[in-house]
């Protein structure tokens, strides 16, 4: 079963390995609350590397066409999901504090057993639109009631200055 696969992540870059398949969006219960409906599946592809540093790191790439909820119609949106990421590998506290302070790398503990299905769901989850909508021309709502739906959502402070604006 994929949904059990485990890697050694240290072992998975020195051997260079690279790991490829599917899990049925049924499997990943930590995205429930933002789909549709849990029909279809993801691919998959991890590779362990060194980075240019010389530093151990997994690429994962995932893609697959997920039913997301467009938030400004509530109706089903299908969305295409195709996502890349350099995680780098920290072998200790200290490493994994320094990488997460560059503001240009992601970075994870080296375990010695990470669960695919537990990745593979943290980048999905991370990779998702925050506001999934519709095109306009694909919404059953009408534009203008989108502009004022966004309108209503901006910051306090944006709506402040366009008041000062106009007095
Ligand atoms: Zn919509």
């Amino acid at each position: 079963m994929s949904d059990q696969l485990v890697i050694n992540t240290l072992d998975f870059v020195r051997s260079n390995r690279f790991l490829q398949g599917s899990i049925p969006l049924v499997n990943l219960e930590r995205l429930y609350s933002y789909l549709a409906n849990t029909s279809g599946e993801l691919v998959y592809l991890i590779s362990g590397l060194f980075d240019e540093h010389n530093r151990p790191m997994l690429k994962i790439s995932v893609s697959g066409s997920v039913a997301l909820n467009c938030q400004r119609c509530l109706g089903k949106m299908e969305y295409e999901l195709d996502l890349e990421t350099g995680l780098l590998l920290a072998r200790s506290a200290d490493e994994l504090s320094r990488y997460d302070e560059d503001i240009f790398v992601d970075a994870i503990y080296a375990a010695n057993e990470l669960s695919v299905l537990t990745l593979v769901e943290d980048e999905v989850i991370l990779g998702l639109p925050i506001s999934p909508r519709h095109q306009d021309t694909g919404c059953c709502l009408s534009t203008e009631t989108g502009i004022h739906a966004t309108t209503a959502k901006e910051h306090p402070f944006t709506i402040l200055a366009s008041l000062k604006r106009t007095h």
